[in-house]
């Protein structure tokens, strides 16, 4: 096995918040290694930015280059919930402009670009296998190209998303929504005239659609893993089923074709029994997931990324640090989230008697049974 050098920061991960903490650590002056065990080539979810991406991206000097990027700029979204009516949110009185659908992975890869034009390390098609916490120093494992390797840091970074990270308890679920989504090719100018994103309620869950760029879209019905069918075949049945019930969904969805198969995505509200520890800070997905209707998780893991690496510079990488600022900041705003999506899930009350609904109404906690 080779042994690789020692630096300041290893960051496990290189989603947005994984490549957000490199870029911001990197240009204190810091080393930094981060390790992603893709080459950013499948397909993504999380499509949607608010217009409060800009000042994000704006701090990590990458503003220019994400509007030359082609991703596509969205003035808001149309909702049909708690009633057939469908109301608009538009983005128009934001200071910041409009709102964007992304290329995901061209927008994950680009981040994690800059992060080696920062100064960082970055280990694609790296894949983290365990790490170990020795003598005040981290040891990471990881497998590249079918060889492990090993790393040592000073401080450690989890941004390894909904995986487990090896360090800590499995995360608390709150419930068990999943996405299960199509993606849509060469789809036409014609059709997809329409660029803001559709959310509408049905008995079995929740739909959302959107087109993206280079002719692409996606629909994706949120509901309980335990009430979709098992067998793939039920399964395609049962998701084109859901889709006949909506009103809005099906007339935009009809006008696009070349689907490919369907993908599962989980989508659990969740969260980490701690945010940090001896040398070690979670950020974005690995300390936190959010529900996708409040669309809120690629801003919140860059702003995490962000203030973790904040965090670790102003500590002078001392072994001493707490992250007792950053541990409340994260709770605060996880607090601040449950909150409102019980209240937003409360107002839709057509199909009370359904188990999707009932578990999602008058009870706070969102209790999954
Ligand atoms: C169906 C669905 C729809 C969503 N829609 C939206 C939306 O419209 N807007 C929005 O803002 N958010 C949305 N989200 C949430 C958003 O995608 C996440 O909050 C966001 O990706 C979190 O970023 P992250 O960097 O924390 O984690 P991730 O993006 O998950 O990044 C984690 C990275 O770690 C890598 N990794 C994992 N395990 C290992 C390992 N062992 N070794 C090495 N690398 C590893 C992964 O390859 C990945 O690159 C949606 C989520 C779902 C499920």
């Amino acid at each position: 096995m080779l042994e690789q050098k020692h630096y300041d920061v290893v960051i496990l991960g290189g989603g947005p918040a994984g490549t957000s903490a490199a870029i911001t650590l990197a240009r204190t002056g810091a080393s930094v290694a981060l390790c992603e065990r893709s080459r950013y080539q499948e397909n993504r979810v999380g499509e949607m930015l608010s217009p409060w991406i800009r000042p994000l991206l704006t701090q990590l000097g990458q503003w220019e280059q994400f509007r030359q990027a082609g991703h596509l700029s969205c003035p808001g979204m149309v909702c049909c919930w708690g009633n057939s009516q469908p109301y608009e949110n538009e983005f128009i009185f934001n200071p910041y402009g409009s709102g964007w659908q992304i290329d995901r992975n061209s927008f994950d890869r680009s981040l994690a670009l800059a992060a080696t034009e920062a100064g960082a390390n970055v280990f694609f098609h790296t894949l983290v296998v365990d790490v170990n916490y020795e003598e005040r120093f981290w040891k990471i494992l990881v497998r590249k190209d079918g060889e492990l390797r090993s790393f040592k840091a000073n401080f450690l970074i989890n941004a390894l998303g909904r995986s487990q990270f090896p360090h800590t308890k499995e995360k608390i679920y709150l419930d068990s929504l999943v996405g299960v989504a199509q993606f849509f090719q060469n789809v036409s100018d014609f059709a997809i005239d329409d660029r803001r994103t559709l959310i509408e309620a049905t008995e079995v869950g929740w739909w959302y659609s959107a087109q993206l760029p280079r002719g692409k879209a996606i629909a994706v019905l949120m509901t309980d893993r335990d009430l979709l069918p098992v067998k793939p075949k039920d399964l395609e049945a049962y998701w084109k089923k859901s889709l006949l019930t909506t009103i809005y969904t099906i007339a935009r969805v009809n006008f696009w074709h070349s689907a490919n198969k369907l993908h599962i995505y989980d989508a659990r509200t969740s969260y980490q029994d701690s945010f940090s520890g001896q040398q070690w800070l979670s950020v974005g997905d690995a300390a936190a997931t959010y529900d996708p209707l409040s669309a809120q998780g690629i801003i919140k893991a860059i702003s995490n990324g962000i203030n973790a690496a904040h965090a670790i510079a102003s500590s002078e990488f001392s072994h001493a640090v707490s992250f007792n600022d950053y541990n409340e900041a994260l709770l605060s705003s996880f607090a601040t989230y449950t909150t409102e999506r019980h209240l937003y899930y409360d107002r839709e009350r057509r199909w009370e008697h359904t188990s999707f609904w009932q578990r999602r109404q008058g009870n706070h906690k969102f209790l999954y049974a």
